[in-house]
């Protein structure tokens, strides 16, 4: 374990919200440090095309996307340590942040560790998750050729991730309580148009029943209270996602979702710890709004910096 390590400028988090400011922070030679957590590249990654990111006509690939940012960052000498931070204390300047490998003492923290994929929280869901449950379609889609799957969410995640896995499944149907989607319009035109999707709407799932693997899910109608059976191989769960800063609790404000608050300069409650990406919006979640709010926090991370500089030469 080391305990020695101070650098200027330490990320917490590799999506793209960690990378962009990685980028920007090693450009203003502050030689950050990113730690990775548990998904270089963040949850893009997992995504297996991006539409929507500009520069990308064609769209690019999620891991693809996540490959170049590290690129870049590295190119102008950011660091990237596959580590995990468990605990940081931000009651004095350096701030000690606490990993697998021991403690980091940062002069600044920029936190981008993104958020996970919510649970259903039904029976069934824990013992049949990779036994034909999954929250990865671009992890999992491919052992679900010819086969039947489901899909639980009304959102753009919902929606994207189901035509994905019409590459593979024999039919896809998706099932959501409601009968609006949340998604927007060109995916759910894409949907209803596609050959092989289904359409399950005012409906929950309350059980996920199989033994070895996934066979059927107990469905409810939520205007009936109708109850009944559905046979099919997969579930992939895109209910949406909650904000990964458990590690926060005490030391940062946030609000009663979890979000970490920041100002309009990414600045937290806590002067010299920014935040940015998905565990600090909680209304916009894109890869590019998520970047834009990572060089945002580096760069205001870098003026924090060149404050305290000053401060000392005048001391
Ligand atoms: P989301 O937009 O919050 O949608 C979650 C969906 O799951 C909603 O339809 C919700 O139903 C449903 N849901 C929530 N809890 C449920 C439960 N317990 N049981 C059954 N259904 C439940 O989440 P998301 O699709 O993950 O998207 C998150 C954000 O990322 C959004 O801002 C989205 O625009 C963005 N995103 C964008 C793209 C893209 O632009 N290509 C791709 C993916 C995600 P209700 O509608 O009834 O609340």
């Amino acid at each position: 374990m080391t305990d020695n390590r101070h650098v200027k400028v330490l990320i917490l988090g590799a999506g793209p919200a960690g990378l962009s400011a990685a980028l920007y922070a090693a450009r203003a030679e502050l030689a950050p440090v990113v730690l990775t957590g548990m998904q270089l590249g963040g949850q893009a990654a997992l995504t297996h095309l991006v539409e929507n990111y500009p520069g990308f006509p064609e769209g690019v690939g999620g891991a693809q996307l996540g490959e170049l940012f590290q690129k870049q960052a590295e190119h102008f000498g950011a660091k990237i340590e596959f580590d995990m931070a468990h605990a940081v204390d931000f009651s004095q300047r350096p701030y000690k942040v606490t990993t697998d490998s021991g403690n980091y003492h940062a002069d600044t923290v920029i936190i981008a560790t993104g958020a996970s994929p919510v649970h259903l929280e039904v029976p069934g869901e824990v013992e049949l998750t990779g036994r034909g449950v999954s929250y990865c379609a671009t992890c999992d889609g491919w052992f679900f050729k010819d086969k039947k799957v489901a899909i639980v969410g009304g959102g753009d995640s919902a929606f994207e991730e189901a035509l994905f896995i019409t590459r593979y499944a024999s039919s896809v149907t998706l099932i959501h309580r409601r009968d609006e989607f949340r998604a927007g319009a060109i995916l759910q035109k894409r949907a209803k148009a596609h050959p092989k999707m289904n359409f399950i709407t005012n409906t929950v799932i309350s059980n996920i029943v199989g033994t070895d693997k996934l066979t059927t899910l107990k469905l409810r109608n939520m205007l009936t209270n109708e109850e009944s059976d559905f046979e099919t191989d997969g579930l992939f769960i895109f209910i949406g996602h909650t904000p990964n800063t458990d590690i926060f609790k005490g030391q940062l404000e946030m609000n009663d979702l979890g979000y970490l608050k920041v100002n309009d300069k990414m600045e937290t409650s806590v002067p010299g710890v920014f935040a940015s990406g998905e565990a600090a919006d909680q209304h916009f979640k894109q890869v590019v709004t998520s970047a834009g709010m990572g060089a945002a926090a580096a760069i205001q991370a870098t003026r924090y910096l060149e404050s305290l500089e000053e401060e000392t030469a005048h001391s």
